[in-house]
């Protein structure tokens, strides 16, 4: 198994191995009162006895107790709801469930594993964006087992739920997959769209039973509760036997030159990867980008074309830019073992099926112990052993973190964070529900914290009219309320000789990727970029195999809207506010694949891309500064690390995700003419986040100050100043002068 290991781990770029122990499995007779079709159609495909922690949340569900199965990758949380759903839909001809999933991808894999059990009359059928518009009649009328997603919920299910009535009124049970991915705004957002789907079945008449499934958090039954509003019960101990695990921290070697240069860790993944697949041996590349996702297919191509000519096509690279059908074709040709060696984007993009390779390599450290784990997990045949390699980026991060494994190891995941009661989120909310049938103060209550003030609110600003039997919706149309808050329609790549669309990329990404120059990779075959056309969001390329690679440089600025509340303390000030965010990609490099060497930079003409928001931010004055022994030089690394570490812990404060937040810092902005911190919410219009920040200033600098002064690291590190997300990578960063400034700003704020 893995033969390469031995070799490879006795290695110099090894800085660690962590020896996850085999554990072995524990199975339990089947629950009496599973159904007997049920029963032999998962003995039929191989299945003769459940885990133990599949059978107990089986029978909390059955026995109509909410649960939340929170397991390891591949320890087979479906067999949890399956269960309970299918036994109820062949003892009960009328019954109906519905299963939520956060990807396409992976609901079309339930859909293949709930089909293939092959049961009578229960009509397993997506209801998804990509649903004909002739099959989905059909679907309401006759599937009992309709998989879909939130937004699908959120955008046509609950609208237009009087033509879901029959589905509703029978509704057994409400399946949640992945549901750890539904964290901040987003999160937020899918709670409330949970509440109006119960509230629906209810109107209806029916009170669904939720069986939710997680990846390993820190407290499972809470975040389950939070996102359903129900009390959940939880079911964590993983009785599914794993083979043993060898999980090695990889620091890319410097060379020999002079200077030493570091290999990059592309180069190394690329490496890896190759000596995976030569061997023989299934391999997962997980990377952070589309674009690394090509480079490192690509590479471990060309590495292997040269150790066998031909070898080279048993790798590929996954995004999901993809078609759904490259997609699916790619996910079956890893499976069958026709391809070796995948580099993929995203853990969540890929289907369930894919777990049970031989090993998996992380080109760079995934910002969460969650998604780290989540990632790993794909590695273990049952029974068999296996191997994860953890690739360092040149970034001090992920140089951290190979140098500390107990910042890994041995450490609860970070728990998932949304907040419902967030009235950026309830609001909208509220009109929806509202849209979907009158609010009673009944219905108000299953909103929860802060739902009868936001109605009033709303019924003030004339969004929604009271009356004696409720709030209603008085506008024309649905409301139009985004979940994700990113907007803007995704860019079709189109192959202009051909008219071939090769694929999608996000409206967000799009001026980064696709601008005027680039080179776009789509399966290893390379195209550059003749013409972005925002106006119609299509990108046109040609074919082409440039020796060089394209890098988009960005500026991002903040400037100053309004200021809706300051604190005048002095030399410090306090200010809440709206914002504009701008980012624009000016310029971009290319550089010589082969060496990285910088051949030349090309001005971009792209327009700035505007995020108005809402931020809290803060101004010291230069002569406190200097009075508090900050040098001139050491400013920007200050104010840099003291953002860094406001930002991460935010979440104190406000319960959202850091990944909601961004921030600035800067020694002189033009606005505030003064050295300046800006944290701001990363979605349109704001996500109240910033406004929690506002109010309670001192609590959260505290807070923040106490975590850089208590983190023993020397210069700082990931769990005090780094942050995973820095579009500076980390640089410059101070730390004690970031806990002088905090001790400059909280010695004049009021408490
Ligand atoms: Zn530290
Ligand atoms: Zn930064």
């Amino acid at each position: 198994m893995v033969p390469v290991t031995h070799n490879l781990l006795s290695g110099s770029a090894v800085t660690h191995v962590e020896e996850v122990a085999a554990r072995a499995g524990r199975t339990v007779a089947w629950p009496d009162w599973v159904h007997g079709d049920v029963l032999r159609a998962y003995t039929r495909i191989g299945i003769s006895q459940p885990w133990e922690h599949q059978a107990n949340a089986a029978t909390m569900a059955h026995d109509g107790l909410h649960v939340v199965l929170a397991t390891g990758t591949g320890s087979g949380k479906s067999l949890g709801y399956q269960l309970p759903a299918l036994s109820r839909l062949r003892s009960d001809e009328r019954a109906t469930a519905l299963y939520l999933s956060p990807t396409k991808a992976l609901a079309a894999d339930q859909l293949r594993a709930v089909a293939g059990l092959d049961l009578p009359g229960v009509r397993p059928a997506a209801y998804d964006g990509d649903t004909p518009r002739a099959e989905r009649e059909w679907i309401r009328q006759h599937s009992r087992f309709v998989l879909t997603n939130p937004d699908m919920l959120h955008h046509a299910m609950l609208p237009g739920h009087t033509k879901w009535a029959a589905f509703l009124r029978r509704l057994a049970y409400v399946v949640v997959d992945e549901c750890h991915a539904y964290r901040g705004v987003f999160g937020s957002h899918v709670a409330h769209v949970l509440r109006r789907l119960r509230r629906a079945a209810a109107r209806y008449g029916a009170s669904p039973t939720f069986v939710l499934a997680s990846a390993t958090s820190g407290d499972p039954a809470d975040a389950a509760a939070r996102l359903t509003g129900l009390d959940v019960h939880a079911v964590v101990d993983d009785a599914s036997p794993r083979g043993a695990v060898t999980f090695a921290l990889w620091e890319p070697p410097l060379s020999d030159d002079v200077p030493p240069v570091r290999s990059s860790a592309l180069a190394e993944t690329a490496d890896l990867l190759a000596a995976f697949v030569r061997d023989d041996t299934r391999t997962l590349a997980f990377v952070r980008s589309r674009k690394a996702a090509e480079l490192i297919a690509s590479f471990a191509r060309g590495r292997l074309d040269s150790m066998l000519p031909g070898l080279g096509r048993r790798v590929a690279a996954y995004r999901g830019g993809y078609l759904r059908e490259d997609r699916r074709a790619l996910e079956q040709a890893l499976l069958s073992g026709e391809l070796l060696g995948l580099a993929s984007t995203n853990a969540l993009e890929l289907g369930v099926d894919l777990v049970g390779l031989d090993a998996v390599v992380m080109c760079g450290y995934p910002g969460t112990r969650a998604s780290m784990w989540q990632q790993a997990g794909r590695a273990g045949r049952a029974g068999g052993d296996a191997l994860v390699v953890l690739v360092a980026r040149d970034d001090p991060l992920d140089m951290y973190v190979v140098h500390h494994p107990a910042a890994l190891f041995g450490r609860p995941v970070e728990a998932a964070v949304l907040d419902p009661s967030n009235p950026y989120v309830l609001g909208p909310q509220l009109c929806c529900a509202a849209f979907e049938g009158p609010l009673t103060s009944s219905d108000l209550s299953l909103f929860g914290k802060g739902a009868v003030e936001a109605a009033s609110a709303l019924a003030a600003s004339g969004a929604l009219r009271k009356r004696p039997t409720g709030y209603y919706w008085t506008q024309r149309g649905t409301p139009d309320v985004d979940l994700r808050g990113t907007g803007g329609a995704p860019v079709s790549v189109v192959e202009s000789a051909t008219g071939k669309l090769l694929g999608t990329v996000d409206a967000g990404s799009a001026h980064a990727m696709l601008h005027p120059g680039a080179v776009h990779l789509h399966q290893g075959a390379s195209f550059v970029v003749d013409e972005l056309d925002l106006a119609d969001a299509v990108a046109l390329v040609h074919a082409a195999d440039p020796t060089y690679s394209t890098h988009p440089r960005d500026i991002t600025d903040v400037s100053v809207v309004s200021v809706r509340s300051y604190v005048d303390a002095g030399p410090i000030g306090l200010f809440l506010g709206d914002v504009d965010v701008t980012n624009q990609v000016v310029s971009f490099q290319r550089r010589r694949i082969s060496t990285g060497e910088v051949i030349d930079t090309t001005p971009l003409d792209l327009p700035p891309r505007e995020l108005r928001t809402v931020a809290v931010w803060y101004t010291i004055s230069p002569r406190e500064l200097s009075r508090a022994g900050v040098a001139p030089a050491d400013i920007p690394g200050a104010l840099h690390a003291a953002e860094h570490a406001a930002i991460g812990l935010l979440p104190l404060i406000a319960t959202c995700d850091r990944w909601d937040i961004g921030g600035l810092s800067t020694a002189n902005h033009p606005d505030t003419e003064a050295p300046t911190v800006f944290v701001y919410d990363g979605h349109p219009g704001g996500a109240g986040f910033a406004e929690r920040a506002y109010a309670a200033a001192a609590t959260w600098l505290t807070a923040t100050r106490d975590a850089i002064n208590a983190c023993t690291c020397e210069s700082g590190c990931p769990s005090c100043i780094q942050s995973p997300k820095c579009g500076n990578n980390n640089s410059p960063l101070d730390k004690p002068a970031a806990v002088t400034v905090l001790n400059a700003v909280l010695s004049h704020l009021p408490a």
